[in-house]
């Protein structure tokens, strides 16, 4: 096991440059969710360089591939995870560029030595994390069948902290958009001929604030009106908004879409409008820890000379889609520092750090760590067998 550690660390020393260029040309080259045409293309381009037969566009994302290598030998499939898009307006503020290289590095190193472990190594490149018209993507992996040979998933974050996290439990969050059509009319010559889609939407923005006194303190309901009609002087025809309904468990999420949706029909009745909810992007799982994983990890990022803060129970007041990967296989996404000072996630400091010395070599150390964490499970298959023990256990009871 040392040789395969020493040996993948040499790997991702040697080739951590070609994965830190990649990053910083991700970075110069910002791309948001589910445009990431350019990310894609350069680091599946980088794993077929190093031997691994990639399909894409995958799971039906236009931006998402995924990159195989199977040895002939029997043995565990680790999937690695990559997410590479950016945010509107403000570029790499989330270090998804350095996101995706540490995984694509982490996939590479470990594919040096894995002829002689046996099993299989994958890469997914999972775009769309921020969440577009077709974002959260990972869900998408899970509904096509990506996970179903799977046996444990990793990844890891940046983070604008000086400490190093395990991953932390997140909220579900469905991504809803909301509609209302009625009838144009002149708003002051013939407004009584109108049917006014805006005051429905209004009416539906009351309503949600109203109803978050009566929900639990984890629900989080946040929106905004994205076509709220066209002129002052016309009757607005059609509205549009946009929320997020998220929770600690996905079944309050989905108790809570089920009142919206009263209120969306509540509204529609008052104005006379025809109204609707439907998603707009892949309904994102909470987490599922999986803390004997999380523990090989820091136990692989403690040997590299770094500590990392105990795991958390608490909730974290934010989503991510990994949360639908960790509802099938177990997965880690624990966070490496790449800011000296705690700076605010998506923001310019952010931006900044995601090109930083320190964001550079977060890679080859969260690269080295990820590949030395699969080597440990794929090399023990008690610990594997107990992780996936672990897993399903708290599947069903965590987050109820
Ligand atoms: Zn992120």
């Amino acid at each position: 096991m040392t040789d395969f550690k020493e040996r993948t660390a040499a790997f991702a020393q040697e080739h951590g440059r070609v994965y830190q260029n990649i990053a910083l040309a991700i970075h110069a080259q910002p791309e948001v969710s589910n445009y990431e045409f350019f990310a894609s293309e350069t680091l599946s381009t980088q794993l077929k360089k190093e031997g691994f037969e990639i399909e894409l566009p995958a799971a039906h994302q236009r931006t998402g591939f995924a990159a195989y290598y199977k040895t002939g030998k029997p043995g565990p499939v680790v999937a690695l995870l990559a997410e590479y898009d950016a945010l509107p307006g403000l570029g790499h503020g989330c270090g998804h560029n350095i996101f995706g290289a540490t995984s694509s590095l982490a996939a590479s190193a470990l594919k040096s030595v894995i002829d002689e472990i046996g099993g299989e190594v994958r890469l997914y490149g999972t775009p769309g994390e921020e969440g577009g018209e077709e974002g959260s993507s990972k869900g998408s992996f899970v509904r096509d069948g990506y996970f179903k040979d799977v046996d444990f998933a990793l990844c890891v974050h940046p983070n604008g902290a000086p400490e190093n996290e395990l991953s932390s439990r997140n909220l579900a969050n469905a991504a809803m958009k909301i509609e209302f059509r009625g009838k144009p009319a002149h708003a002051a010559a013939d407004p009584y001929h109108g049917l006014n889609a805006l005051d429905a939407q209004i009416l539906v923005y009351n309503a949600i604030s109203m109803l978050r006194q009566q929900v639990k303190p984890d629900v989080r309901m946040h929106g905004i009106i994205t076509d709220g009609g066209t002129a002052p002087n016309v009757i607005p025809e059609f509205t549009r908004s946009r929320y997020y309904f998220r929770a600690a468990a996905k079944t309050t999420v989905q108790d809570l879409v089920a009142k919206i949706e009263k209120i969306v029909e509540g509204a529609a009745l008052q104005t006379g409008t025809k109204g609707s909810m439907k998603p707009y992007a892949n309904f994102v799982d909470n987490m599922v820890l999986t803390p004997k994983l999380d523990q090989v990890w820091a136990d692989n990022l403690k040997a590299l000379g770094h500590e990392s803060l105990p795991q958390s129970w608490e909730v974290q007041p934010g989503s991510s889609d990994v949360g639908n990967v960790s509802q099938v296989v177990p997965v880690i996404q624990p966070s490496i520092s790449i800011s000296d000072v705690a700076i605010a996630g998506h923001s310019q400091d952010m931006v900044e750090a995601s090109r930083s010395e320190k964001g550079m070599d977060s890679i080859i150390l969260g690269a080295t760590a990820l590949a030395w964490t699969a080597i440990d499970v794929m090399l023990d298959p008690a610990l594997l067998q107990a992780i996936k023990e672990e897993h399903r256990y708290n599947v069903e009871n965590q987050a109820k």
